[in-house]
This record gives C-alpha cells, structure tokens and sequence, in this order.
C-alpha cells in the first residue's frame, strides 16, 4: 500500500521546532532549499514536499535483493539481445537483416562516427553501465566492496543519459514507416530487447536512493540548530546534490560522498542561458540540412524534419507524424522558451514564482529527452535499409546538429538550479527561526 508521509511531515515542518521523535530525519528539498524533517518512512511508503511536491524520499520493499535481481535480468537480456538476429526488412525479393549492435555499428563503419558513437553510449553503454553498477552497489551493500561511492555517484550522473525506452519508440516508429513499402520481420532479439527496456526501468523504479547511500555511509547530520519550515540558505546549511546530505554552509566538501558541494549551482544562469543560445544557433542548420537521405529506385531525395513529418502526414501515418512532430519540432522549442522564461523569472526579485514554475521546470526537464526519438529513428533505418541502389538510408548531418540541440537542452536544463526561483519568495515568517537574516550568504 503506497501512503504519503506528508501528514506526519506537516506535523513538524511548520512547528519550527526541532522534532523530538526518534529517527526522525532533516532533508532539504533539493528543489525549493526547504528544510523539513520526514519521520522513518515504511516500505512502500514516500514523502513529498510540501512546499513544490518533489519527491523527497520514497522507500522500496525489499531494497536489495529487488534492484539487483531486475538489473540482472536486464543485464542477460541485453546478452541476448546482442547475440541473436534483431529485425528483418524483403523488399522486392531482398533481405536485410541486423543485429542489435549493427546500429551503432553500421553507421561507424560508414563514416558517421559521431552519430554511430551517440547511438552506442545511449542505447548500449550507458544502459549497461547503470544495471552493472546497481548489481555492485547491491553486492557491495552485503561485501562491503570498494569504490562504491564513486559508482554511485556516475550511476546517478549517467541516469538521464540511458534512453533504452526512446530507442524502442524510434523503433515502433521505423516499422510504421517501413512497413508500407516492405516486409518487416522481428527477431529474437527484438523480443529481448522489448524484456531489457521493461526490467531497465523496473530496475530504477524498485532503487531506493536513500538506502543506498545510507549503507555506504551514515547521513551527516549538521551540529548546528535547525528550524524546519525554513529555506536552508537561511539557516546556513546546503544540499549534497549527490547524496542528499545536508551540510553547514562553510563545508566545501560532502562528507559522505566527497562531491565539492555549493548552496547554488555557481553560475547557474550564465551557464544555462549560454547553453539555451547554443541550442537555438543549433536548431536552425538542424531544420534546414537534411536529416535523412532517401534512395529508392535510383532515385535520391532528401527530407529535413520538416519535410519527414509533411510527408507521413500525406501519407495518412498521423499518429506517427503528430509524435515526430511533437518530439522534433513543439518539444525542442518549448523547452527552450520555457527554460529562457525560467532563467527571466528567477532574475526577477519577489515574484510568485516557485510552485507552478518548479512543476513546469520538472516536466520539460522530463520530456526534453524525448526529442532524441528522431535522432534514433534514423540510426536505425540507416542501419537497416541497405539495398543500394533499390532502397537505402543514409543519415544527414542535421541528425547529428538536432542531437547536438537535445544535449544541449538537457545540458541546461542541468545547469539551471530550481532553488533560484523560491529564493525571492518572502523571507521566512517562522518567529523562531533565528537565522533569517543570513538569506544570500552563499559558499
Ligand atoms: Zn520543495
Ligand atoms: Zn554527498
């Protein structure tokens, strides 16, 4: 049964007063910088804050063997998936048939290494990575194995970047596509695959953060007094981004994890809005260059995106053209906008700012990777289509300049600290919070 701590959470959050149960713990959202102390979650159980909804913990049942078991699955499945034969394509008596990794490694043997290498990292090695490293963390938390700080830290990093499940929507989207014009048949591998996808994103679901790094090491917890219901800045305390503990302001390094640990992302709208400029120069040769050559009976055409979508729309294939539309096209700009209007909103002092923003900042943050389907559809029919001059696939280089902007979003989306949008909020009215003149100390 899933129940929400936040009933016991707001029993203490606003009181302003140190909770005096027992294993109660302080976090700080790391969203809005709000200080809140949870009571001991059950299994099945998840807090939220109170203040932007994020969710601040959320507890698995069975937190060990689960995460490590499903990694594993997903680990032999993608064993599988690379031995045996992926997907077939006949057209006019001729046959083409891959494996898995010919994805990657037909366009780096074709001169599109960078594209071939992308593809690789997103759909092989970063996947791979993130279920190897849970199973070590697992183990190490029965062995005790070294280094597991380390592997926790890049698991995290690296999380974003495994986009197993936006490869299998490019997928379905190149059968649709193909699947007029020739005959598609689906391998064992194929199969696999589908289980790998499955059983990676059950594996991240059933990881419990907290228990992870509590079995590395314990939560630091800071000398100093705290009044829940206050912003951390105010109290002079930060976030470990990394590991969720929470530091005294001065602590330039997390104790537990070692990570150089700041209240703010230094130069968080700087960075942010010079990755959103990237992304716009980017965009425009990403939309104007082809991102596909086509050759179909000797006859060679080449579609950008907006070209790819006019055309499956005339071809009467609207469901996939209203989602590469909106991957390629409405996703992309939105984000950008939206992150521009964040940066502006959080510059701008005593606005209304954090709930609705800090939502809206979650989603396109969420949503931003999707565009990458595009990039994906044509490294595998690229992969695929090979039948000279009868039917091929080539990619053009806009596939590379259009992942290039997906990156870059995602980069900015990174960079850009939610927090800056709650810091402008009224100071703290909690009457016994004695540090509320400390707001915009920052180390
Ligand atoms: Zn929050
Ligand atoms: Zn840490």
């Amino acid at each position: 049964m899933k129940t929400s701590a936040d009933t016991a959470a707001r029993q203490v959050q606003y009181s302003g007063r140190t909770d005096s149960r027992d294993n109660a713990e302080i976090v700080l959202c790391p969203h809005c910088d709000l200080l809140q102390q949870l009571p001991a979650l059950a299994p099945g159980e998840e807090a939220h804050c109170l203040r932007c909804h994020y969710q601040l913990d959320a507890r698995q049942h069975n937190p060990v063997a689960r995460p490590a078991l499903y990694a594993a699955s997903a680990l032999l499945m993608l064993v599988l998936a690379n031995l045996f034969p992926f997907v077939s394509m006949a057209i006019a008596g001729n046959r083409s048939e891959i494996h898995f990794f010919d994805t990657s490694a037909v366009l780096f043997t074709e001169y599109h290494q960078v594209l071939a290498i992308l593809t690789w990292l997103f759909i092989q090695a970063v996947p791979a990575f993130c279920m190897m490293a849970v199973i070590y963390l697992k183990a190490g938390m029965r062995y005790n194995l070294p280094a597991r700080i380390w592997v926790a830290r890049v698991l995290y990093m690296l999380k974003p970047w495994s986009m197993v499940d936006i490869f299998l929507m490019g997928l379905l989207i190149s059968f649709v596509k193909l699947v007029a014009t020739a005959e598609i048949s689906l391998g064992m591998s194929f199969w696999a695959f589908c289980l790998f996808c499955l059983l990676h994103l059950r594996t991240f679901q059933v990881l419990d953060r907290h228990a992870l790094w509590a079995s590395i090491a314990p939560n630091p917890q800071p000398l100093t007094k705290i009044s829940a219901g206050c912003s951390g800045l105010e109290q002079q305390l930060k976030l470990c981004q990394c590991c969720t503990a929470v530091l005294p302001i001065q602590q330039r390094h997390c104790s537990r994890c070692h990570t150089k640990v700041t209240s703010r992302i230094p130069a968080s709208l700087q960075k942010t809005l010079a990755l959103l400029v990237t992304a716009c120069v980017l965009y425009i040769p990403a939309n104007i260059l082809p991102i596909m050559r086509t050759v179909s009976f000797g006859e060679v055409t080449d579609s950008t995106i907006i070209s790819g979508f006019i055309l499956m729309w005339q071809d009467g294939e609207y469901p996939v053209a209203i989602v590469i539309f909106l991957a390629s096209v409405v996703i992309p700009i939105v984000k950008i906008v939206v992150m521009f209007w964040l940066c502006y909103l959080a510059m701008r002092p005593r606005q209304l700012t954090g709930k609705y923003s800090g939502n809206i900042y979650r989603l396109v943050d969420w949503v931003g990777r999707w565009s990458m389907v595009d990039v994906l559809v044509v490294a595998f029919m690229a992969a695929l289509v090979r039948f000279g001059l009868l039917a091929s696939v080539y990619p053009g280089i806009a596939a590379v300049l259009f992942a290039a902007v997906v990156i870059t979003t995602m980069l900015a989306a990174v960079s850009f600290d939610p927090r800056l949008l709650w810091d402008n909020q009224q100071p703290c009215k909690n009457t016994s919070c004695q540090y509320q003149t400390a707001k915009g100390v920052t180390t």
